[in-house]
């Protein structure tokens, strides 16, 4: 698929004409209050935008007498933010939508969502795919961080308001190598990673389906290329078990897979731990959902600067309960916010992430905006574009039909917003 089919499914509903061009003279966004993330939020606020970048960021009285010259666009009773990040999802799974049962069980989870996905066809999960990628752009969303191991979508959309980072996901508890692992990868992926595109990288899919040897190769290949590596990590108390005992529901699950996980070591500690034995933790990898985690392994995520993705409502539908985000947010760890797939999800719509953290764990709707934003683009490796409005950044926002950041989230949830290009 070429990155210009992704505007024929665009949720404006049309068939885009030629991409947009950036207006190369500067021009002033006004609207109520303007986001920045980074700093505190501005009343009567302003962006002043050129060619696409963010050329200065203030009260609209102070900009507009700094840039007699730019013509303004008041967006009147708005908000502006960046767009938001979503740290982690499966496009390629967007098929199963409404075709995996929530459970109460990590391993019948994962048992009901192979078999959903063997009555799709390859037809079925592309369309799916493509309409995953118009609803991320209706609901704000313009980064994602993708799980897929076709590496059919990679890079921008024609208008630039789509930005995918893939990550070409790697099993094997038997695998002992990392080549090995990439000699089972379908050709397309085979041909991004070795052609050293930026935009892709690796995740190993957890620590219970990967050795101890392909963990640290993996970490190893992604170290020497400076790109982020995913992992699924601390997800469930089954894998807990596993990990430390070696038994339980995943054990079987892994037994009808063909994994053999009688001849794997378990490692007897938590994910974490682990994965900081292996060398695996520093701040170019991002672990995925942490909900099954003790204050020393908050405390190693921290020291090692490692990113982590929360996904509270697909750990709500799988019945592993929620993270510790206060616990996490006051150690100091970065927190992104990601939805997972639609196999364990109702929807891709960050905002809605974002009202569990608010409503259920209690954090702020400033500090969750920083984490949709900033500390996504932040784990994702690009926080040098995106991720909050600042100067030399891409113009990259959102307006929101709110008046204040409380009923940002809520009007989001709505789909309340437009997009600011
Ligand atoms: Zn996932």
């Amino acid at each position: 698929m070429t990155t210009k089919d992704i505007n024929l499914y665009s949720p404006r509903g049309r068939v885009s004409e030629s991409p947009r061009r950036p207006d190369s003279r500067p021009v002033l966004h006004r609207a109520r209050l303007v986001v920045p993330i980074t700093q505190p939020a501005i009343e009567d606020g302003a962006v002043v935008v050129a060619d696409g970048v963010i050329l200065d960021v203030g009260p609209f009285q102070q900009l507009r007498r700094q840039w007699l010259e730019a013509p303004a666009r008041d967006h009147g009773e708005t908000v502006l933010l960046p767009a938001l990040v979503n740290g982690h999802v499966h496009l390629d799974l967007s098929g199963l939508a409404g075709q995996v049962q929530a459970q109460d069980s990590m391993a019948e989870w994962i048992r009901s969502l192979l078999t959903a996905r063997e009555r799709l066809s390859q037809i079925q999960l592309e369309q799916a795919r493509l309409q995953s990628l118009a609803s991320l752009h209706a609901f704000g969303t313009g980064i994602v961080g993708d799980i897929d191991s076709s590496a059919t979508f990679t890079g921008e959309d024609s208008d630039g308001t789509l930005v995918v980072r893939t990550f070409v996901e790697l099993f094997g508890l038997q695998t002992e190598s990392l080549e090995a692992a990439m000699d089972r990868l379908p050709h397309p992926a085979r041909k991004a990673l070795a052609n050293g595109q930026k935009n892709v990288s690796l995740a190993v899919h957890a620590p219970y389906t990967t050795s101890a040897s392909l963990l640290r190769e993996a970490k190893d290949w992604t170290r020497e290329r400076a790109r982020v590596v995913s992992v699924h990590a601390a997800e469930s108390e089954e894998e807990s078990l596993f990990l430390r005992t070696g038994k339980g529901p995943l054990r079987d699950l892994l037994e009808e897979g063909g994994m053999e996980p009688g001849r794997w070591q378990p490692p007897g500690c938590g994910a974490v731990t682990y994965l900081d034995r292996l060398g695996f933790l520093d701040s170019l990898s991002l672990c995925v959902h942490v909900v099954q985690v003790s204050e020393e392994e908050i405390q190693l995520l921290q020291r090692s600067r490692a990113g982590v993705c929360l996904c509270p409502r697909s750990n709500l539908f799988i019945g592993n309960g929620l993270p510790p985000v206060r616990q996490l947010l006051d150690a100091g760890v970065p927190c992104a916010i990601g939805t997972d797939s639609l196999a364990s999800n109702a929807d891709l719509n960050l905002f809605k992430e974002m009202t569990v953290l608010v409503d259920q764990c209690g954090i702020g709707p400033d500090v969750v905006l920083a984490m949709a934003t900033f500390h996504g683009a932040r784990n994702l490796g690009l926080t040098s574009h995106y991720g909050s409005l600042e100067k030399n950044k891409r113009w990259l926002a959102i307006r929101v039909a709110a008046t204040d950041i409380e009923s940002v989230i809520a009007a989001g949830c709505q789909g309340a917003l437009e997009w600011l290009i």
